[in-house]
């Protein structure tokens, strides 16, 4: 497999989940796939290696955790966890973003990097740029310098990028 449109069919969408009119785009076929999942961490690592070198990167809850440590582990730099409020022990700092319906916050270790480090920040998907934003403000707002954001799925029609103060790589776009 060598390109990333190679990907798109082990994306396996759900209509009407987790609600109706909303199509639920799954990833985990491609966790499940050996070929699909060497890709997926290569087409990652190739995209991360080709900017500055990142200290950390910062998985988002949860898909995030299972793709983050796989890249880091092949980089050789650590993995940090960003977590819906209240998940995580000791010293944290949030930051709070609108839904189409109210508000959410995401939550991370003070300690997980330290200001001026280099953070790469990865979720499984960008839609509106919420989650992302959110992630790279809180970053920023703790002192590391956000040197890109990486998604598999990318849903462009929403715009999400233009909300995210960093470059956006994505594999897969809809
Ligand atoms: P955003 O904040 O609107 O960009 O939404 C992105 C967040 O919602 C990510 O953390 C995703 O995991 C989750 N999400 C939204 N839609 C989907 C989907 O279709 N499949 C998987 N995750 C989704």
């Amino acid at each position: 497999m060598s390109n990333h449109s190679e990907l798109m069919k082990f994306v396996k969408e759900y209509p009407d989940f987790p609600k109706p009119g909303i199509t639920f785009r799954d990833v985990f076929p491609m966790f499940s796939d050996p070929q699909a999942l060497q890709s997926l961490v290569d087409a990652c690592v190739d995209i991360v290696s080709r900017g500055s070198r990142p200290d950390v990167i910062l998985g988002v809850e949860s898909r995030g955790f299972l793709l983050a440590p796989l890249i880091a582990y092949k980089l050789g730099i650590g993995f940090a966890p960003v977590r819906k409020v209240g998940k995580l022990p000791g010293r944290t700092a949030c930051e709070s973003y609108d839904l189409e319906y109210g508000q959410d916050s995401i939550e991370v270790q003070v300690d997980s990097f330290k200001p001026g480090q280099n953070v790469v920040v990865l979720d499984d998907l960008i839609a509106t740029g919420g989650t992302l934003s959110a992630t790279c403000k809180l970053a920023k707002k703790l002192g590391a310098n956000v040197i890109s954001c990486l998604t598999i799925v990318e849903l462009k029609d929403l715009g999400g990028r233009a909300k995210i103060d960093a470059p956006v790589f994505s594999l897969i776009t809809y």
